[in-house]
C-alpha cells in the first residue's frame, strides 16, 4: 500500500511538473489519471483484505475510502476513457469518437435493441 502511494504521488508530482513548463498534455493528463486511479483502487482492495470481515463494515474507515474512490476513478473521464484518450496521442489513432457524431445515442440503440 505504501508503495502505491508513494508511486501515485510521484506520478501526480511529475504531472504537476510538466504543467508547470507547459508540457502537460491531455494524453498525459489522461494517463495519470487512469494509472493513479486504478493503483488507488488496488490499495484500497489490500486495505480491506487486511481487515477481513471488518474491512467492509462502515464502522471501520476502508469501506468509506471505497466509496470515495469509486467517483474519482469515474467522473471526469473513466478510467477506459482516459485510457483511450492516452492511446489517441500515443498512435495518433482515435478508437472512439463524440457522441454527437454518432447518428444514434447509446439510449436509442438499447432501446431499438430492446424491440
Ligand atoms: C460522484 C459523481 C459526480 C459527478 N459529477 C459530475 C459533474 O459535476 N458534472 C458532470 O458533467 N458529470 C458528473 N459526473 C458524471 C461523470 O462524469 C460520468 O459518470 C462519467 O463521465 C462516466 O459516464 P457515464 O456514467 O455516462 O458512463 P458511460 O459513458 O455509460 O460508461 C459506462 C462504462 O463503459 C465504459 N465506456 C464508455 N464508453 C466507452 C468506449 N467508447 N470504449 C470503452 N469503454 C467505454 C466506461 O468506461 C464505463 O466503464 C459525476 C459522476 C459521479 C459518479
Amino acid at each position: 500500500m505504501l508503495g502505491n502511494v508513494q508511486a501515485m504521488f510521484l506520478v501526480g508530482w511529475r504531472l504537476c511538473k510538466l504543467y508547470e513548463k507547459g508540457k502537460m498534455t491531455p494524453g498525459r493528463a489522461s494517463m495519470a489519471k487512469a494509472w493513479i486511479t486504478l493503483r488507488a483502487r488496488e490499495t484500497v482492495a489490500i486495505g480491506r483484505e487486511l481487515l477481513g470481515g471488518n474491512g467492509i463494515l462502515a464502522d471501520f474507515l476502508v469501506a468509506k475510502a471505497f466509496c470515495d474512490l469509486e467517483p474519482i476513478y469515474t467522473y471526469e473521464g473513466t478510467y477506459d476513457i482516459n485510457s483511450l484518450v492516452t492511446g489517441r496521442e500515443v498512435t495518433g489513432l482515435a478508437s472512439f469518437k463524440p457522441a454527437a457524431l454518432s447518428k444514434l445515442s447509446r439510449l436509442t440503440f438499447v432501446a431499438i435493441q430492446a424491440t
